[in-house]
């Protein structure tokens, strides 16, 4: 099997039992975070604009709710699978116990290449979708939030459609976060997750003795994440020297005018490429070789390779993405003093302000994007210090320290429960 078709939930649970045999957790832990809990495959019919009916494939998994309601996005991708939803259901459950949030991990995903469909089918996709995992979401047991390719709109369709089949009369907006904040979502929740890969880029600075102001940074993928990662990045005083996405990479050695770009994407089918600000295009291949310090992947799993992490220059990197660096690529870059922070911290700022956008709704009371922010901050740099602490004590690297914390906090709470 190629590196590229690799099985991120065979990885996954890789890393867990490794993190599980080094902490000497009884058997039945690692057995029962080994397996999701439930995993619903279900078929959404939907009426296409040309008048036709298409069914599309998706999934709803729920991997562990022994800390609380289980939580996680809804991907839209073609290249969806059940064992890459499953995998990321569990590297949800990982990071919500990294950084301490009373949520279990979940993840949705359907399989269809949003680029192709209208608003309007996008619409009755995400309706149907919501309609048939209807049965086992909800605020207080399953709340999904947006992941690759969905965003606020896609969030309120899908609140609107909940509530109605609840049927009580009343919007129910707790039961998904990500929505907009126009619609009970939460100020600083777009930017969140880049923002904190970037707080732990300047925390692994600090920690290297580096400043985040002397750093060349590069930047794989401009969606959601990596757009804001690299806007955060030239805010917090680092030269951004090259972003890439689907279409291109843009480079200049003097940095790049991140808020530029961020508007030519938009206006521009979020695409980077033809951008004519002071820049050099190139083959989106080359983000990897790019002379930087820090390297943020925010795009797809498996996208560091063996062959990738070789031209790799940076001495720090934070993974954006989920899973974005294969077990082989992960064993050369440690090898070589890379230091890596792991998906499940580093990009861990969407869910933290998911829960924070949860636990306004639930109240009815909302908070400023300053306050918001810095909760954020708090939470992400007390987790990035156990994390470093458990590095220390047990000698082993980033990735391993931050599932033994995650999964200190989750055994208790899993045998204060009992199983049987
Ligand atoms: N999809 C995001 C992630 O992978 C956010 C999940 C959430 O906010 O629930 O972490």
């Amino acid at each position: 099997m190629s590196e590229k078709t690799l099985n991120p939930f065979k990885i996954a649970q890789k890393q867990l039992k490794e993190a599980c045999d080094a902490l000497g957790e009884e058997d039945a832990v690692y057995e029962l975070l080994s397996q999701p809990e439930k995993v619903l495959e279900v078929t959404i019919p939907v009426k296409m604009d040309d008048g036709t009916t298409k069914l599309f494939t998706g999934y709803r998994v729920q991997h562990n709710d022994a800390s609380g309601p289980t939580k996680g996005g809804i991907r839209f991708h073609p290249g969806v699978t059940k064992d890459e939803v499953k995998a990321l259901a569990t590297w949800m459950t990982f990071k919500c116990g990294v950084v301490g949030l009373p949520y279990g991990g979940a993840k949705g995903g359907v399989i269809v290449d949003p680029t192709v469909l209208s608003k309007r089918e996008l619409e009755r996709l995400s309706r149907g979708y919501v309609r048939a995992i209807a049965p086992i979401i909800g605020e207080r047991r399953d709340i999904p939030a947006p992941d690759v390719n969905t965003n606020g709109q896609t969030m309120a369709w899908m609140v609107d459609e909940y509530s109605s089949l609840r049927g009580v009369g009343q919007t129910l907006p707790a039961s998904f976060t990500g929505k907009p904040v126009e619609f009970g979502g939460c100020l600083a929740r777009t930017e969140a997750t880049g923002y904190g890969v970037m707080l732990m880029m300047r925390e692994a600075a600090k920690y290297k003795g580096m400043d985040i102001k002397d750093m060349r940074i590069a930047v794989q993928g401009f969606g959601n994440v990596g757009s804001y990662a690299a806007m955060y990045a030239q805010a917090f005083g680092a030269k951004v020297v090259a972003v890439s996405d689907v279409s291109c990479c843009l480079y200049n050695e003097n940095g790049l005018d991140v808020n530029d770009i961020m508007k030519y994407s938009k206006e521009n089918n979020k695409l980077i490429t033809g951008y004519t600000g002071e820049c050099e295009e190139l083959d989106r291949s080359k983000i990897f070789g790019i002379e930087c310090d820090g390297f943020a992947p925010c795009a797809l799993e498996n996208s560091i390779t063996s062959e990738t992490s070789k031209e790799i220059k940076a001495k720090i990197i934070t993974e954006g993405a989920n899973g974005p660096t294969t077990p082989e690529a992960e064993e050369y870059l440690l090898e070589k003093g890379v230091f890596l922070i792991p998906d499940i911290l580093a990009n861990s700022g969407g869910v933290i302000v998911s829960y924070f956008e949860w636990v306004q709704n639930l109240h009815n009371y909302y908070w400023r994007f300053d306050e918001v922010q810095e909760k954020q901050e708090v939470k992400m740099v007390d987790a990035f210090v156990k994390v470093i602490n458990a590095m220390e004590e047990r000698n082993v690297d980033m990735r391993k320290a931050a599932y033994l914390v995650a999964i200190k906090s989750l055994a208790m709470p899993m045998r204060l429960r009992g199983w049987f």
